[in-house]
């Protein structure tokens, strides 16, 4: 491996005042597993996050690119560089129940070659899917946002709603981001274009074959029916997932409770992470969130063998 290297857990000193994080296991623990670069959507590098990630006082990091890992080696040598253990990170998306759904990928092996070409077939259909925004834009009369939106995209082959968005608020369209996604590119909306993603098996298959876990994102975000989510967390099991966002930027205090309920019945382990992309637009800074409630299994007691330190 060109850098870092992975140890194995150490068992958790017993008793009180045991832990914050030595390399043992503790639900007390700031880890934000969950943010995005500019090899996505986010406005930050690899290296600005890991510093700001340590000034924050996490302890355990991920970057978690959409369908992308090319920024992988650069987080593993910038959390090396600033002392701060790391898990590999991708946020992949998929298409369940006509719905787009995130499902994070931690601690796979970054090199794997189905997990790489899973992830490109991902990626392929952004191009002509922006082009078809920028149509549907054009159609009331907002000119020129496929080339304005690449211009915001640092990965040219990870053009997303978020630089359409950035776009829209430089052109004076929209005063800030949210706004634009209320007025635009959501369902029903102009510059909304529906889009097939990979499937969950596919997803959950190459994190789980790579090594890593796999990790329903923000669950909140999602608009099922309860017998959607039901059938969504049942399928996710049932292809190999093994862990649920429970504390996250996207999920209020009762949501937190909500889905460490639904982690309990599922036998899921918990993750926390901000979902950060950018100082600008972000809630939720790199490990401004609260701790995992209790009687969860941490998402990082299952991957303890496979953190970059
Ligand atoms: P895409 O992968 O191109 O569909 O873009 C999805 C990205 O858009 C998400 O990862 C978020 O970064 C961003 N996004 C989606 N909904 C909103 C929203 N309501 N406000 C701000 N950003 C959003
Ligand atoms: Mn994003
Ligand atoms: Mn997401
Ligand atoms: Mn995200």
């Amino acid at each position: 491996m060109p850098h870092g290297r992975i140890v194995p857990a150490v068992p958790c000193p017993a008793g009180p005042g045991a832990s914050p994080y030595n390399g043992c296991v503790s639900a007390i623990l700031n880890a934000d597993l969950h943010c995005h670069s500019v090899v996505s959507d986010g406005t930050l590098t690899p290296e600005e996050l890991a510093a700001r990630a340590r000034a924050n006082g996490v302890e355990l990091w991920a970057l978690t690119d959409h369908d992308e890992i090319g920024g992988q080696q650069r987080a593993i040598a910038a959390a090396q560089a600033q002392g701060l253990p790391y898990l590999t990170g991708t946020e992949i998306s998929i298409t369940f129940a006509g719905q787009t759904v995130h499902i994070v990928g931690l601690g796979f092996d970054a090199e794997d070659e189905r997990m790489k070409a899973g992830l490109r077939q991902t990626r392929g259909g952004r191009e002509e899917r922006a082009r078809e925004m920028a149509a549907s834009l054009a159609a009331v009369g907002i000119r020129g946002a496929f080339e304005g939106a690449l211009k915001y995209a640092g990965n040219p082959e990870l053009i997303s709603r978020t630089h359409f968005a950035r776009w829209l608020v430089e052109t004076g369209v929209c005063r800030e981001t949210n706004e634009v996604f209320r007025k635009y590119l959501t369902e029903g909306k102009p510059g909304f274009v529906p889009h097939r993603w990979a499937t969950l098996r596919d997803a959950v298959t190459w994190i789980t074959q790579s090594g890593g876990v796999a990790v329903i994102a923000h669950p909140a975000r999602y608009s099922f029916t309860p017998t959607e989510e039901y059938a969504l967390f049942s399928e996710f099991k049932a292809h190999g997932g093994t862990a649920v966002e429970v504390v996250t930027g996207s999920h209020t205090a009762a949501e937190y409770v909500k889905y460490a309920d639904m982690a309990r019945e599922f036998g899921l382990a918990a993750s926390r992470g901000s979902d950060f992309h950018s100082p600008d637009e972000s809630h939720t800074d790199l490990g401004a969130l609260p701790y995992l409630p209790g009687e969860l299994t941490p998402v990082w007691e299952l991957l303890a063998d496979r953190i970059h330190r």
